[in-house]
C-alpha cells in the first residue's frame, strides 16, 4: 500500500518535479480550466514550478476539449509541433488529459500517431496523476489510463488562477445525452459533491479571501437528485448566501427543461446570488429541439424567460445557439432567429453543429455543408450582434456594481471588471483597484462590453 498525506497524494510523488518545470495548457470549458486548477496544484505537490512556456517545460500537460472538431484539431496540430522539442529534450514528458482522451477511439490514435506521448490519462483519472507521473519518470514506457471508475476527489488541492474568483463544481457529468453532445460520454454519470463537503470549500475559500465563487456543473438543475440528503440546487444557493465574504455566487449551467420556480426565487431572494442565467436554447425550431433531445419546446423556453425576467429586475439571461444542426432547413433556422429576436438574449455564444462520433446527431444522414453553416452562422451573429448592442444600451446612465479583475488587456490605463449580471465593465480609475467591488456609471455601450465612470469604492 502507498503512503498518502490527507490529500490523497502519494508522499513518494513529493520530490519527483525538484529542479524542474511544468507547463499545462488548456482548452475548452470552465470544468477543464478548473481541472487545470488541480493539475497545477498536483505538479505543486510534486514540487514542479510552473512555466507558461512549453519550450522551457520539463513536463507538459494538455488538457483537451472534445465538444467540437476545432479544439480536437487544435490539440493534434500542438502535438505535431511538440515532437520537435521531444528531439531536443528526450526526457521531456508530454501528456495529454481531458475529454478528447476520456473516448478510447481518440486515445488508441493519439497513443498511435503520436509516439512522443508519454502519459495518456481521461477525466476520471485525476486523482491518480501524480503516481502516473512517477511511473512515467520511472521510465514504466507510455501509459494510458482511461479507466471510466470515478475515484473519490474530494481533497484534491486546487491552485486558483486568481485570488478573488474560483471555480467550484457542485456536480460532475451529464446524464441528458442530448443528441450532439459527447460530454456523457466523456464526464459519465451524474455526481453531485455532498453539502458538507461544498460548504467545506466555499468557507475555506471565503476565508482565504475569496468573494466569488462560482458553481459548476453541465447541468446545475439535477443538483442533489443522486444522494441520500433531501436537497436539490435552490437549497444549495441559499445555504452558500449564508457564508460571510462571500459576496458574489454565480452557476452555470441551467438546463431549460429542469429549472424551477424555487431556483428563481432562490436567485430573486438570496442577495449574494448574481442575477444572471446563462441558459442555453440551442435552437428555435420545434422540430430541431425534439430531434436534439432537449425536452422543451419553443414556446415553453420563451416562456420561462419572462416569468425570470418578471421575477428578478435587472437580470441577464445569456445562451448557446447550434448552427446547422443536421436536417436544418431554411424555415428550422428562420424559427431561430425569430426566436432569438423574440428572446432578446443580453448576449449568446453560437456554434457550428460540429458532428462527434457515438453521439445520435452523427449518425442522421442530412448533414449539412460547411457553406450553407458558415452563412447561416454570419446571418445569426448579425442579429445577435444588434440586440446585445441595443440590450446593453439600457444600461446607459445607470450606476452598477462592479468587481474588478484589474488593468484592461487592450489599454493598461483602464481597469476590467464585471457587473453582477457578468457585463464586462471598462472604466479609467487612475489606481489599481483589482478584486474590489466599485460602482460604475455606464457611459458608453457596445456589442461585448461597456464603457464607464468609476463614482464609488465599496
Ligand atoms: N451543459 C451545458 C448545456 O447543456 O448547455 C453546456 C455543454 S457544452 C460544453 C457547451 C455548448 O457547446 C452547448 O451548449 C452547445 O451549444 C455546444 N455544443 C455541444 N455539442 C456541440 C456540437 N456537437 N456541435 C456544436 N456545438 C456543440
Ligand atoms: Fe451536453 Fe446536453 Fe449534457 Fe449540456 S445537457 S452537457 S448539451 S448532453
Amino acid at each position: 500500500m502507498t503512503d498518502k498525506d490527507n490529500s490523497g497524494i502519494p508522499n513518494e510523488t513529493s520530490g519527483i518535479g525538484t529542479g524542474k518545470k511544468a507547463a499545462i495548457i488548456t482548452f475548452g470549458c470552465q470544468m477543464n480550466e478548473h481541472d487545470s486548477e488541480v493539475i497545477a496544484a498536483l505538479l505543486e505537490s510534486m514540487n514542479y514550478c510552473h512555466t507558461t512556456s512549453p519550450e522551457e517545460a520539463d513536463l507538459i500537460v494538455i488538457n483537451t476539449c472534445a465538444v467540437r472538431q476545432k479544439p480536437e484539431d487544435k490539440v493534434s496540430s500542438l502535438l505535431g509541433k511538440f515532437l520537435e522539442l521531444k528531439k531536443e529534450k528526450p526526457d521531456l514528458i508530454i501528456a495529454v488529459t481531458g475529454c478528447m482522451t476520456q473516448q478510447e477511439d481518440l486515445a488508441a490514435y493519439i497513443r498511435d500517431r503520436f509516439q512522443h506521448v508519454d502519459l495518456i490519462l481521461g477525466t476520471h483519472a485525476l486523482p491518480r496523476f501524480p503516481s502516473l507521473v512517477a511511473m512515467v519518470t520511472e521510465h514504466k514506457g507510455r501509459i494510458v489510463d482511461i479507466k471510466e471508475d470515478y475515484p473519490d476527489r474530494e481533497g484534491l488541492p486546487v491552485t486558483h488562477s486568481s485570488p478573488f474568483k474560483a471555480w467550484l463544481p457542485v456536480i460532475y457529468g451529464c446524464n441528458n445525452y442530448c443528441s450532439y453532445c459527447v460530454v456523457p460520454y466523456v464526464r459519465g454519470r451524474e455526481r453531485s459533491r455532498s453539502l458538507k463537503d461544498i460548504i467545506r470549500e466555499a468557507n475555506d475559500l471565503a476565508a482565504k479571501g475569496f468573494v466569488e465563487i462560482t458553481l459548476l456543473g453541465q447541468n446545475v438543475n439535477s443538483y442533489g437528485h443522486d444522494l441520500d440528503e433531501n436537497i436539490d440546487f435552490p437549497d444549495l444557493l441559499l445555504a452558500l448566501n449564508g457564508i460571510s465574504g462571500l459576496k458574489r455566487i454565480r452557476f452555470m449551467t441551467s438546463h431549460p427543461k429542469d429549472l424551477s420556480d424555487r431556483l428563481i426565487e432562490a436567485v430573486k431572494t438570496a442577495e449574494n446570488v448574481c442575477e444572471h442565467f446563462h441558459l442555453p436554447v440551442q435552437s428555435g425550431s420545434n422540430r430541431i429541439l425534439e430531434i436534439m433531445n432537449r425536452s422543451y419546446t419553443r414556446e415553453q423556453y420563451l416562456e420561462l424567460i419572462k416569468k425570470i425576467r418578471a421575477s428578478i429586475p435587472g437580470v441577464a439571461i445569456t445562451s448557446d445557439l447550434i448552427v446547422g444542426f443536421p436536417g436544418e432547413e431554411e424555415s428550422d433556422f428562420l424559427d431561430t432567429l425569430s426566436l432569438i429576436e423574440e428572446a432578446r438574449f443580453d448576449n449568446a455564444f453560437s456554434f457550428l453543429y460540429s458532428p462527434r462520433k457515438n453521439t445520435a446527431a452523427a449518425l442522421l444522414s442530412d448533414q449539412l455543408s460547411a457553406t450553407v453553416k458558415d452563412e447561416r452562422l454570419k446571418r445569426l451573429n448579425e442579429i445577435q450582434h444588434r440586440i446585445s448592442k441595443e440590450v446593453n444600451s439600457e444600461l446607459l446612465n445607470q450606476s452598477t456594481e462592479v468587481l474588478v479583475d484589474g488593468p484592461s488587456k487592450g489599454d493598461a490605463a483602464f481597469q476590467t471588471g464585471r457587473t453582477r449580471s457578468n457585463k464586462l465593465v471598462h472604466f479609467s480609475a487612475g489606481q489599481d483597484l483589482t478584486g474590489q467591488i466599485i460602482v460604475v456609471r455606464i457611459t458608453e455601450a457596445k456589442t461585448w462590453n461597456l464603457q464607464g465612470e468609476m463614482t464609488e469604492v465599496n
